[in-house]
């Protein structure tokens, strides 16, 4: 299916390359590239010498002596070095919009190289806002540190330090999975979490050897914290909240642009959201092209699916068409990831069945009934089984239909048992390249060396087995970075210099096409993004090296020169 509908693009642009040969004079473009290295990424991955942009779609690509005849008055050409690229705008194939542009707005813990630094910036931003406002701060990963938190539970630190220095603010500091948070005594005071409370369904209050919380709230536990916050928040108003949620969109519309992103999608979206984009996009203020998936409880989507359904709204920036991204399992760094079998360093754990199946079950149920695709959470190799066999079963209630796209979220580790299932039943594992190397670092502790060879972030095989294989970086689990993304996916080094299983990286054309067309695959846009293809949307990335032929080394330095969206510069960078 994929690869006839690319034979059909392909022969419709040669047809409308030759149409336009013999038109005499073809109406002025408005843009045009020209020189460096333009690739189509159409299934014969060619480059031309030059582009032209008219009315915000591609008008037509080739030779210079072809295109140069769509040159006007008030054409603008770029002139790209020579050792430039053009290509179609990168497509984030799983993020999350909202919370992107809200981390802009936080306390970046990231750079912390251990607690101590973490504890710092915490008390620097407490000393900031003052005495009663929540500090809010994200990106923190105790894999990630130079050293373990001394003492610490399980590789986690303890919160008595922290709340020493913070006795006046209430602190959560979201884990970088986004499947857990640590709270200090003031949060968990006003969360009403003590050393009697109970584990919530789904969550694990991590307790020292004496009873006592740490601070640490594994996957659903971290909501009772999330309450605490909501309450502090309550008597904003629905226009307070409504500027909040376009201010979040604004920025981490500016954050994509900048990486090269041109559209986005969200794995996890509340039917307010949507709301916010609708009316962003109907006003043509959508920083960027959305798809977005609905994340709600299938009780609250019974009514309202029907009715949110729309596709290329406000001239083609805004899809809802998917259900998503509803987690049915954790993540592994938070041993959270539902496994076949127990974690290797927590012999105890299986990992979480976060959304109950009957839930998923019920939404798949749903998606059937009206017309929507699924795009669900499965990271560990059980709850990937798990899916897989409700995606199957839901296909075969409707074996007349046939192009369901569904998705399956992260699928980071996949039994080799599972591993044609993808293939047979075309359904797509929606995967991150930057994971392998943000992960790589402590994944073989948590499954081993054996069952990370076998089946983990197993990208090359899928591909090479004829999945569609997507990329994207979470955001803002990982930074909204595509270059970075697409430098793990094809060299798999890890922070370290190591290199993590490299026969798993992918080849370099796999990895440009795994973060454009198939992206645009995976959100049934295909038609209209993911290559330079005449007709299609003119979203078009402008880098300062060739991704196709710069060494390993340099990837790194790339940077994005332009991003054009719907045929306009929508980022420059400024020149040095
Ligand atoms: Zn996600």
């Amino acid at each position: 299916m994929y690869s006839r509908k690319l034979t059909l693009l392909l022969t419709s642009s040669i047809l409308l390359v030759s149409a336009c040969q013999q038109s005499p004079e073809p109406k002025a473009a408005d843009l045009i590239l020209r020189g460096g290295h333009i690739i189509s990424v159409d299934p014969s991955f060619g480059e031309v010498e030059a582009l032209a942009i008219r009315d915000g779609r591609i008008e037509n690509l080739g030779s210079w002596s072809l295109i140069r005849r769509y040159a006007g008055p008030d054409t603008r050409v770029i002139e790209l070095e020579d050792e430039w690229m053009a290509m179609p705008g990168f497509i984030e194939g799983h993020g999350h919009y909202m919370r992107l542009g809200e981390t802009l707005t936080q306390v970046d813990l990231r750079p912390a190289q251990n607690w101590r630094e973490v504890v710092d910036l915490v008390v620097n931003a407490a000393e900031e806002i003052g005495p009663g406002e929540w500090v809010i701060g994200h990106g923190w990963h105790q894999g990630k540190w130079e050293r373990p938190p001394e003492p610490n539970v399980e590789g986690l630190p303890l919160h008595d330090q922290l709340s020493a220095l913070t006795p006046e603010n209430p602190v959560l500091l979201q884990h970088v999975s986004g499947h857990g948070l640590f709270a200090n005594a003031l949060a968990m005071q006003l969360a009403g979490i003590d050393d009697e409370t109970e584990n919530p369904t789904g969550g694990e209050i991590v307790r020292d050897d004496d009873g006592h919380a740490i601070g640490m709230m594994r996957e659903d536990a971290a909501s009772l914290v999330e309450a605490a916050v909501a309450a502090s928040r309550a008597g904003e108003s629905a226009a307070e909240q409504g500027s909040k949620l376009r201010r979040f969109s604004e920025l981490a519309g500016d954050e994509a642009l900048r990486h090269g992103i041109t559209s986005f999608q969200d794995l996890g979206a509340s039917f307010l959201h949507i709301d916010i984009w609708k009316n962003m996009a109907t006003e043509g203020r959508l920083p960027l092209r959305m798809y977005a998936a609905v994340q709600e409880s299938s009780e609250v989507m019974r009514d309202r699916l029907a009715s949110y359904r729309m596709i290329g709204h406000g001239d083609g920036f805004l899809t809802v068409r998917a259900i998503g991204e509803k987690v049915l399992d954790g993540a592994l760094g938070t041993h959270g990831g539902w496994l076949l079998e127990p974690y290797s360093d927590l012999p105890r754990s299986y990992g979480f069945e976060v959304t109950p199946l009957e839930e998923i079950l019920a939404s798949a149920k749903l998606a059937v009934r009206h017309k929507y695709q699924m795009a669900i959470q499965g990271i560990g190799d059980r709850a990937v089984r798990e899916l897989l066999d409700i995606y199957e079963a839901s296909f075969k209630s409707r074996a007349e239909r046939h192009d369901w796209r569904w998705r399956i979220e992260h699928a980071q580790v996949i039994h080799p048992q599972d591993l044609q299932r993808f293939v047979d039943l075309k359904v797509i594992p929606s995967v991150q390249g930057i994971f392998a190397c943000s992960d790589g670092l402590w994944v073989t502790d948590r499954l081993g060396e054996q069952r990370t060879r076998n089946r983990g972030y197993l990208f090359r095989r899928l591909m090479d087995m004829g999945a569609v294989v997507t990329n994207g970086t979470d955001p803002p689990v990982e930074n909204i970075d595509p270059i970075a993304s697409f430098h793990c996916s094809v060299t798999r080094i890890l922070p370290t210099g190591q290199s993590f299983f490299p026969e798993q990286a992918l080849t370099r054309e796999q990895a440009i096409r795994s973060y454009t067309i198939n992206n645009a695959f995976a959100a049934f846009e295909d038609d209209v993004k993911g290559s330079l293809t005449p007709g299609k949307y003119a979203d078009i990335v402008v880098l300062s090296k060739n991704l196709l032929s710069v060494p390993d080394h340099e990837i790194m330095a790339t940077e994005v020169l332009y991003t054009i969206l719907d045929g306009e510069i929508r980022y420059q960078r400024e020149s040095k």
